[in-house]
């Protein structure tokens, strides 16, 4: 399957989805920029998730805060405090310890037993790893020093993960006068903080939602697979403010709407589960991820979170602003409970690309080769039609490019008269185009023209009157 992985890297990058960003400088770790098929794949993913979440919802509304936001935001989030550690896990406890705390409890052990020396260059050691960023070499101490869990007893350790995940910068032009802020860690706190106003402007009535979709930074670790794990990524998230004691049934509700959705844009059942977290976030009370089965195994593509009054609380503390919602139904002021859903674009554009990507053998006998396509739905895939003339001469191309022009206002079309009609279906089905509209000869006396459908590579007549109605059904959601 890790060969699976590299399959989809090479095609995401031959056909203009994914590339390595900066590539001429041979790329930035963990980095990559959308190329001009995957810009329209991940365009659609997000118009999808923005019309389920606020044109099928009454009470959900959308807003687009600013990467940048006043640094007290990560004070209360937690951010600023509790991501700045290097941590370990133990699988069996389930316990998560600081790692360096871990050693210096070993140093000071040495040193108790006469053995300062010994308790000094372990310190120096585990100094230098961390300087160098080298969290397997921390790891590695800590199992080379046979360092047990006072829980569990044993040393089964995970690996250790740097919770500094935020980038920082200055704003102002003078470096004196300059003040550190924040790339923001995730799109949740720009709704938080957000949330009186649109309740208020918009009259919004608990229990109702915000969604928004856009870039969060990372200074990820551990980066590896693709864009499962980027430095700077895209999150849809939506906060929905319920009244306190409610929020386990819309967390419920959520969970079940939430896993509709992907099953709706192509993703089987069989490839997506439910896994509940062992271990709480310091803001919630549950916590839910939907896993797809990736070429790397079942993942995390989507958290859905009870987050309780903590970030609200928490605001209302630090900018000393009520953060509060009078409820009319009961005649009560109080902080609302949040239930939130949080998908990464990216890793769901990913889990489509992964899913999407078919080989099979085609043809008989000696005739019998290898086709690759993807399996994309329709309301999602880049392009929708391509509008091939058969050849270019005898008017076929004008004709051709005469029904593009009435195509092309509706969704997006390309044109493409180039080569043999073989190879021009193959360029379609390597980016995932679901329909094929072909002009021949006898277009240009009963103007019908054939509609060639990608998986199953069956072509049907039409009548021209007839091709943007049907297309159009056929390539919405
Ligand atoms: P992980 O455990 O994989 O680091 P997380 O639990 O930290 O993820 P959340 O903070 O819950 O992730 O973020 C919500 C969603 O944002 C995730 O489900 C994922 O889809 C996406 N996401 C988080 N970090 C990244 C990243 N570095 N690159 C791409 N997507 C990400």
């Amino acid at each position: 399957t890790a060969s699976a992985l590299k399959d989809i890297i090479s095609h995401a990058k031959e056909y203009g989805f994914v590339f390595p960003s900066s590539e001429i400088y041979d790329g930035l770790q963990a980095v990559y920029d959308y190329g001009q098929n995957g810009v329209e794949l991940k365009n659609n993913l997000k118009m999808v998730w923005w019309k389920a979440m606020t044109m099928l919802n009454d009470n959900v509304v959308g807003i687009d805060a600013s990467i940048f936001m006043h640094p007290l935001t990560w004070k209360a989030s937690g951010h600023v405090d509790s991501f700045n550690d290097p941590m370990i896990d133990n699988k069996d406890s389930k316990k998560r310890y600081r790692a360096d705390t871990l050693l210096e409890d070993r140093a000071a052990q040495y040193e108790a037993e006469g053995k300062a020396d010994v308790g000094k260059a372990l310190l120096q050691k585990m100094a230098k790893a961390l300087d160098a960023g080298d969290l397997e070499a921390v790891r590695q101490i800590i199992i080379d020093e046979n360092i047990t869990c006072p829980i569990s007893n044993t040393a089964n350790w995970t690996e250790v993960r740097q919770f500094n995940l935020m980038f920082s910068t200055q704003v102002g032009a003078v470096s004196e006068d300059a003040s550190l802020i924040y790339l923001r860690p995730e799109t949740a706190q720009g709704i938080f903080v957000n949330f009186l106003n649109v309740q208020k402007t918009g009259r919004m009535k608990v229990p109702f939602g915000i969604a928004q979709i856009g870039k969060a930074f990372r200074n990820e670790i551990v980066a590896r697979n693709f864009i499962f794990r980027m430095r700077e990524f895209e999150q849809m998230e939506m906060q929905f403010f319920v009244r306190p004691g409610t929020e386990m049934e819309w967390y419920a509700a959520w969970k079940e709407v939430r896993m509709k959705f992907h099953q709706a844009i192509g993703l089987p059942a069989s490839k997506l589960k439910f896994h509940d977290h062992e271990k709480l976030a310091h803001y919630a009370n549950a916590a839910v991820d939907i896993e797809y089965e990736f070429p790397f195994g079942f993942k995390e593509m989507e958290g859905i979170h009870s987050r309780t009054d903590f970030d609200l609380k928490a605001h209302q503390d630090l900018s000393r602003k009520k953060q509060q919602y009078f409820d009319p139904e009961i005649n009560e002021n109080y902080i609302p409970y949040v239930v939130e859903t949080s998908v990464g674009a990216d890793r769901l554009f990913l889990a489509i690309l992964c899913n999407a990507y078919t080989e099979e053998i085609v043809g008989e006998g000696d005739q019998q080769k290898q086709r690759i396509y993807l399996n994309l739905h329709p309301a999602i895939a880049p392009i929708k039609v391509a509008v091939l003339p058969l050849v270019k001469k005898d008017g076929l191309a004008e004709k051709a490019q005469e029904i593009n022009r009435s195509l092309k206002f509706a969704f997006n079309t390309t044109y493409d008269e180039g080569g043999a009609i073989g190879k021009r279906y193959t360029r379609q089905d390597l980016i995932g185009t679901p329909y094929c509209v072909v002009i021949d000869y006898q277009t240009m006396e009963d103007d019908t023209v054939t509609v060639r459908d990608r998986n199953t590579m069956s072509q049907e007549r039409i009548s021209i009157a007839d091709l943007k109605e049907k297309l159009g059904y056929a390539v919405s959601m």
